[in-house]
């Protein structure tokens, strides 16, 4: 006789049916774990033992063959401990057959038969709820599991469960976690003079573009950044749901509360290329994919390992990244809107002029930057020195984030309009020459600058998403509702004016000293 219940094998934010299958024969005395299990699972078998003797229940001494099928299935974690736990005791008769045969269950096992929280349990509870079965896990998971929206049992221990399935003490459903709007996020009113960095993070806000933002220690870049997230629309349902899939698989939501506000994430730049990418031990989510639908903030960019800079080429460009494992690789979204900051050079001079180690130590800090990976960013604002004349102004700020965000509210409504909801940054080559009309005379200039500065075709059609939102933009400001979205002159030459040779690395001041004294760092930039 097999006795039955369902788990999951969690691979990224996918949650795949395990089919936990328990056999009790006579025969020499084993219990033994068969089905790809690594050792955690392997490992379950003691606390499986130590938890059932906390009830007084001990494993009959006969053969016990506990499979995970598939058995192609890699299986990894200690959530197994409560289905396999489960379906035993469904076998010995402790808890009725019929029960475990339509539920699914997850969870880890202490010694002492208490149920603990295992990450995943949202993607797990929405698996079984498609399997048509009740989701029975630890009370920590529960508000989690309930947003599934299916059934719940949460308990805090193997006997409550063995209570509540004999109807002695039933347990009540869990509510699902809170939904809540998170950490104010400061103002724009805040900063004092910056007044092309404000523009650039609106137009940043309203395309969704990357940005880099480089200039003295102390000029306002991080404030900026912080900025952003008050700049952008709140969650979409369905966005909140995708971020707390990733949540829930790196077991960072507490209390099953769900975010509203968009992920800001701001990694030290000495964190490895798992913490960032993502990976480890069970191919946890990285920064990147926690700030998906977000901002993810690089402060001090070229402080980076140049090995995870690169490495973020390619979600830059698809939004998702790959997590390359022993025989697999785990997927993950990770669609986030870049924003770096970066000093002048690598000791965090005032100017080019205060350095006392010359221009070498801006070479060399700027040298760890790779030309493709700068070829990623859209919109690239060097920012100077606050003046003490900005810091004494006493009238009051002209702009708010409030303000900002309808600003760029306008211009995302445009896009909304226009295709799937898809932002500027994000549609593709073959979109771009549909949705981007340029008049002639900003298609003349765009050709003219691409010749010039020998813009690279992702150049090109960067230049041309960015031509678009800041047109975009412009519209909105309208009164009326805009019948003619042509991209005019002067939106080309604004997105031009972020990728000019001079704007890496800031206070080089002039384009032309720039392109003059730095030939290298032009070279190595978006431009080739
Ligand atoms: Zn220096």
């Amino acid at each position: 006789m097999v006795t039955r219940i369902s788990t999951c094998a969690l691979e990224g934010v996918e949650a795949r049916p395990v089919d936990v299958q328990v056999q009790i024969v006579s025969g020499q005395t084993i219990f033994s774990i068969v089905g790809l299990p690594d050792k955690a699972v392997a490992e379950s078998r003691e606390r499986i033992r130590a938890a059932l003797a906390s009830l007084g229940l001990g494993l009959p001494p006969e053969r016990i063959i506990v499979n995970l099928a598939p058995a192609d299935l890699p299986k990894e974690g200690s959530h197994y401990d409560l289905a396999i736990a489960l379906a035993i005791m469904a076998a010995i008769g402790a808890v009725p057959r019929d029960v475990t045969e339509g539920s699914a269950a997850f969870g880890e096992l202490g010694l002492d038969g208490g149920l603990t929280a295992a990450p995943g349990a949202l993607p797990a509870a929405m698996a079984a709820l498609a399997q048509g079965k009740q989701f029975i896990c630890p009370s920590a998971c529960g508000a989690e599991a309930a947003w599934s929206g299916g059934h719940i049992i949460a308990a805090d221990n193997l006997m409550s469960l063995v209570n509540h399935f004999r109807g002695v003490r039933p347990l009540n459903p869990p509510a699902p976690g809170a939904a809540i709007d998170g950490n104010a996020v400061p103002d724009i009113a805040d900063i004092k003079g910056q007044s092309r960095g404000i523009r650039a993070l609106i137009l940043a806000a309203a395309g969704g573009h990357n940005i880099l933002l480089s200039g003295p220690p102390g000029c306002g870049k991080t404030m900026l950044a912080q900025r952003l997230p008050g700049l952008l629309a709140p969650l979409r349902a369905e966005e909140m749901l995708e971020l707390s899939l990733i949540y829930s698989v790196a077991g960072l939501l507490p209390r099953g509360e769900m975010r509203r506000a968009r992920p800001f994430r701001a990694p030290h730049h000495s964190a490895s290329m798992a913490a960032i990418i993502g990976g480890g031990a069970r191919a946890k989510p990285g920064e990147i994919s926690l700030a998906h639908n977000g901002v993810l903030f690089l402060d001090e960019l070229p402080e980076f390992s140049p090995v995870v800079i690169d490495s973020l080429r390619q979600p830059l460009e698809s939004g998702e990244v790959f997590i390359a494992r022993a025989n697999r690789r785990t997927r993950y979204q990770a669609a986030f809107q870049l924003v770096a900051a970066m000093n002048l050079c690598k000791c965090g001079a005032e100017s080019a002029e205060d350095c006392r180690r010359g221009p070498r130590c801006s070479e060399e800090y700027l040298s760890r930057l790779s030309g493709p990976f700068l070829d990623r960013i859209d919109l690239t604002v060097p920012l100077s020195a606050v003046k003490i004349a900005d810091l004494a102004l006493k009238s009051p700020p002209t702009f708010n984030s409030a303000q900002g965000q309808a600003l760029a509210e306008g211009a995302r409504k445009l896009q909304r309009e226009r295709g799937d909801g898809r932002p500027n940054a994000r549609i593709s080559g073959a979109e771009v020459d549909a949705l981007v009309q340029l008049e002639p005379a900003a298609a003349a200039l765009l050709s003219s600058a691409a010749e010039r500065f020998g813009l690279t075709a992702r150049g090109y059609y960067k230049t041309l998403r960015l031509s678009r939102t800041i047109a975009d933009l412009r519209l909105s400001e309208g009164n009326e509702a805009p019948v003619d979205q042509t991209v005019i002159r002067a939106d080309v030459a604004e997105a031009l004016s972020y990728r000019l040779p001079g704007q890496i690395g800031g206070t080089f001041g002039k384009a032309g000293t720039a392109q003059r004294a730095r030939p290298r760092l032009i070279s190595s930039s978006a431009f080739h």
